[in-house]
Parts: structure tokens; C-alpha cells; sequence
């Protein structure tokens, strides 16, 4: 294997639009080393993004937080944004926290990534960067399936952009409260004119956005019979699987009782309470 250390964005871009699909970028390593050495990856050279200058950067304008692509999830548990800082905690242990990207997760599109999951529940837009240009997408519709994103081959995610004035929370079902896969994974915000997003975790083959109930939300007042009505229609959305860590069927309830939780929070919570609701893993 051959790797390589590009020193800006642009020569990043331009070895992996020669290099091919066998090419893989790597940045923390945290989910592609396991890959290989599972022999679920074959990789003929890396492109590390790690130490790529202007790529892990965090650039405030407005009501926006930009997070470049090789930020790690421990500089993220400090920038204020309820949800993301809440699930960037619970990724793995301090280690993987610190070594652990945001590129990386969305690259390796989860089903059970929990930082995708609030992400798509802050409705943020990921920016994709080729030798051809950049583009823009809202983060839930780059995920295509598990491990597949609409990345091109000679594409790389430049950033993820999220607002920083939105209410939100997460919440993560585990095995046990630190280093476990998430069961079922949930986060939710409420933006300053009320509209809803909702982000489901290990319940489709994608970071799921239910988007029936988040209708049912739009343009009315989170009252206590809404939000029941919205948590089931949540639970009608999705599609688990049972697997060894969890059964379809209390994955299903998970959701419902998950939204209809996370939905009352932000409906009583007031915006600086937020960052102290409490978390339970298990
Ligand atoms: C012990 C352990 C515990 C973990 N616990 C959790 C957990 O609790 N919750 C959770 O969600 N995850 C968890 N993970 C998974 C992992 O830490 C995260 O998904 C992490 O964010 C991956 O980032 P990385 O930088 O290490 O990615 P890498 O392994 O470097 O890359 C992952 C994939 O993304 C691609 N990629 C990387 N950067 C980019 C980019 N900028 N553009 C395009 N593609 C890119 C790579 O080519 C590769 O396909 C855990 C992993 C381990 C090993």
C-alpha cells in the first residue's frame, strides 16, 4: 500500500482524481484501519487528510457553524451545538474522540453513525469538493445506503454546515453507557420559526429523517397530543432490522418513545437548559 500526505485541499484532490477508486482517503482511521484488517476493505494507497492545512477549521458567519471535514468529534463536543456536542460524546472513548473526523463518519455513512444522526437533525448541508468544483447537498440525502454515499469517486466532503441557532437534543440507547454501537439513536431540533427535524439511528438503512411526521410538526405549536401523534408516525417510517444487539420490534417502540421524548424536551426546555439535559445509554 502506498501512502500519501498531501500538503493543501487541491494536491488531496488531484492524487485522488489520478489515484482512482482504489485510492481511499484516510483521516482517523478509526473505522477504515478496521475495515482492512477485517478484510472488508482492500485499499491500494491512502491519501491522508489528517494534517491537510485549512480542513479541520471551524469558521462561524450568522447563524452557521462550517465544520471542516477533519475536525474530530472532541472539538466538537465543545462548540455549543446541543445535539452535536451531545453525540460527539458518546462516540467510543476519549481516544477515538480525539482521532475520530467528521469526514470520516459521514464517509463511512452508518446506519448507527451518531454524529450523522444529529446532523441530519440540525438539517445541515454537506459541501463535496472534486479537481471539477464544489457542490452542496443537504446532508440527508449524501447517504444512499449502509456504507454508500453520493460521493463520486474523485470526490471528498469538504465540510458540514449546521445552524447554530436551532434548539436540539440527543439521545443514544446502548448496550452499555461507553465504547457501544448504538441500538437506537435519536436527535431532534426546532428551529427559531418552529420548524421540526428529526434524525433516527440503526432503524434504516440510512441516518433516517422521517419526514411524515416531521409534516405533522410544521407550522403548529409542540402540544402533548401532536407530539404523541408524530412519535407514532415516526415509528410507522422507519425499517429496522433484529440483529444481535436489538429486535425490529423494540427498535420500532424505541422510536416512538425516543421522538415523543426528545420532542417534549424541546418543547419545555428552554434554550439554555439544553446543554445540561442529561443522557441515558442504556
Ligand atoms: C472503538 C471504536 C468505537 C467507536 N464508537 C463509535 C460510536 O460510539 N459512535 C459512532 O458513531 N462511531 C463510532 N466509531 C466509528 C468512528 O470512530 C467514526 O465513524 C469516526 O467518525 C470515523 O472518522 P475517521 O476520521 O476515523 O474516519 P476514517 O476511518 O479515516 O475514514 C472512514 C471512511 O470515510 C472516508 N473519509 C474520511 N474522510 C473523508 C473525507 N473528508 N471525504 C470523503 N471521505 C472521507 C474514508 O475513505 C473511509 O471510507 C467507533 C470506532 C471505533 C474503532
Amino acid at each position: 500500500m502506498i501512502y500519501h500526505r498531501p500538503q493543501s485541499i487541491d494536491e488531496a484532490l488531484a492524487l485522488k482524481s489520478s489515484l482512482g477508486q482504489r485510492a481511499r482517503f484516510i483521516a482517523g482511521g478509526t473505522d477504515l484501519v478496521v475495515g482492512i484488517r477485517k478484510g472488508r476493505t482492500t485499499v491500494d494507497s491512502f491519501v491522508d487528510l489528517s494534517r491537510v492545512p485549512g480542513l479541520a477549521g471551524l469558521t462561524r458567519a450568522g447563524d452557521t457553524l462550517r465544520i471542516g471535514a477533519a475536525c474530530t468529534h472532541a472539538q466538537l463536543e465543545r462548540e455549543g451545538i446541543t445535539a452535536l456536542a451531545q453525540a460527539c460524546e458518546t462516540v467510543g472513548g476519549p481516544q477515538i474522540r480525539n482521532m475520530g473526523t467528521l469526514g470520516g463518519q459521514v464517509g463511512t455513512a452508518s446506519p448507527a453513525g451518531d454524529v450523522s444522526v444529529a446532523l441530519i437533525a440540525l438539517d445541515a448541508v454537506v459541501e463535496l469538493a472534486s479537481v471539477r468544483g464544489t457542490r452542496s447537498m443537504p446532508l440527508a440525502d449524501f447517504f444512499v445506503g449502509p456504507g454508500r454515499t453520493s460521493l463520486e469517486p474523485d470526490e471528498m466532503v469538504l465540510s458540514v454546515t449546521v445552524p447554530t441557532n436551532r434548539k436540539s437534543v440527543f439521545y443514544k440507547i446502548g448496550k452499555r453507557d461507553a465504547v457501544a454501537i448504538s441500538v437506537v439513536v435519536a436527535a431532534a431540533s426546532v428551529s427559531p420559526s418552529g420548524d421540526v427535524a428529526v434524525g433516527l439511528g440503526c432503524v434504516a438503512p440510512v441516518p433516517f429523517r422521517p419526514r411524515k411526521s416531521e409534516q405533522m410538526l410544521r407550522g403548529h405549536p409542540l402540544t402533548s397530543e401532536r407530539i404523541d401523534a408524530a412519535a407514532a408516525m415516526a415509528a410507522s417510517e422507519v425499517s429496522p432490522i433484529s440483529d444481535h444487539r436489538g429486535g425490529a420490534t423494540y427498535r420500532r417502540a424505541m422510536v416512538e418513545t425516543l421522538t415523543r421524548r426528545l420532542l417534549r424536551t424541546l418543547a419545555d426546555t428552554p434554550y439554555e437548559g439544553l446543554l445540561s439535559v442529561a443522557m441515558s445509554h442504556s
